[in-house]
């Protein structure tokens, strides 16, 4: 590939107060690509994420994403530019309708038109979500939930989609159609970061994949050959 990429992270350290979080990490995706982010539990993945989206700053290293640095972009003007992310935990409205919280995923758009076209795609995508578009969210089941989540996210049109831990809490049913949806997602044109600690699953949805310990990336490559490595076997996948 030789075009720049739509984002790329150089030297990002994050810290909170003296924990240093992030330790200067260097990773870059290209349009169109899915690229996992893996490790264990504080490695420092949603911190990565929260760096990007503009919700922790960085205290060291440069962030650019579509072009332009945003290193220190507000989060509202990343949503602009085609940064969506679906959060850990999923963060829907409970008290608000599956419809209306489709709706606020648009928030940044004034296309009417063009979201009503949108809200059906997201219906066509998750047909549950359209039979339930007037219960609260709230009482949707984890994994209609995450599906809200992600339809919400694609509602702004992004360019670039993060996935935190969306397999967190769901049955292997209903993770194996959550992956379902994501590589569809994919297939249609939309690039993902995809952080997980289902590292067996991540890998096989993506393309590229970086594997991230107590803050640093030590290991890189295509996601084929991370699942044959005897240490991502070992480590991540159970082995
Ligand atoms: P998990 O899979 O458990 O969500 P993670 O890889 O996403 O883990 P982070 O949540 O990024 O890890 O956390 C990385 C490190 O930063 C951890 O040691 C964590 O305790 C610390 N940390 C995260 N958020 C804060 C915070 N707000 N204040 C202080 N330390 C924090």
């Amino acid at each position: 590939m030789t075009n720049a990429p739509l984002l790329r992270v150089a030297g990002l350290a994050v810290a909170y107060g003296g924990i240093r979080a992030i330790k200067g990490i260097d990773f870059e995706i290209y349009a169109g690509e899915t690229v996992t982010l893996i490790g264990a539990n504080g490695a420092g993945k949603t911190t990565t994420l929260r760096a990007i989206t503009g919700l922790v700053p960085p205290a060291a290293g440069s962030i650019r994403f579509n072009g332009h640095d945003s290193t220190s972009a507000t989060s509202f003007s990343l949503v602009q530019q085609g940064l969506a992310m679906v959060p850990e935990g999923r963060g829907v409205f409970p008290q608000l309708t599956v419809s209306e919280n489709i709706a606020m995923g648009a928030y940044v758009r004034n296309d009417k038109a063009a979201i009503a076209n949108d809200v059906e795609r997201v219906f066509s995508l998750f047909p549950r979500l359209r039979e339930r578009s007037q219960q609260s969210a709230g009482t949707l089941s984890g994994g209609e939930q995450q599906m809200l989540a992600i339809g919400r996210a694609l509602m702004s049109r992004p360019k670039l989609l993060l996935l935190d831990e969306p397999s967190m809490g769901l049955a292997p049913v209903i993770v194996q159609k959550v992956f379902e949806v994501i590589e569809s997602i994919a297939r249609e044109g939309v690039t993902i970061l995809l952080v997980e600690q289902n590292a067996n699953l991540a890998l096989r949805a993506s393309d590229r994949a970086y594997v991230l310990e107590s803050g640093l990336i030590t290991i890189a490559g295509k996601s084929v050959d991370l699942l044959a490595d005897p240490k991502v076997r070992a480590a991540y996948l159970g082995e």
